[in-house]
């Protein structure tokens, strides 16, 4: 039995919300200012976009994947 696609973790677009496997997107992280994770290797939160070029763009400049990024670190502290 061989099952692929069930495992492929999906992660979501900032920039339009679209669930996508993981490979299928770009990583961003979130070190002194929003880098790039081209290979998907570092370590902490990462945010992901599409590999669109308008979705990178959104994600970028509308801020959203610093929010992404900034939301998760506030959610680790514990609010009771
Ligand atoms: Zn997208």
């Amino acid at each position: 039995m061989t099952n692929t696609g069930a495992k492929t973790p999906l992660r979501t677009c900032v920039a339009c919300g679209t669930k996508k496997p993981k490979s299928k997107l770009l990583r961003f992280v979130l070190e002194q200012g929003i880098c790039m994770d081209e290979r998907q290797i570092r370590h902490g939160r990462g945010a992901y976009v599409c590999m669109d070029e308008k979705c990178r763009e959104t994600g970028i400049e509308k801020k959203k994947l610093q929010r992404s990024l900034h939301k998760v670190t506030r959610r680790n502290r514990k609010t009771g």
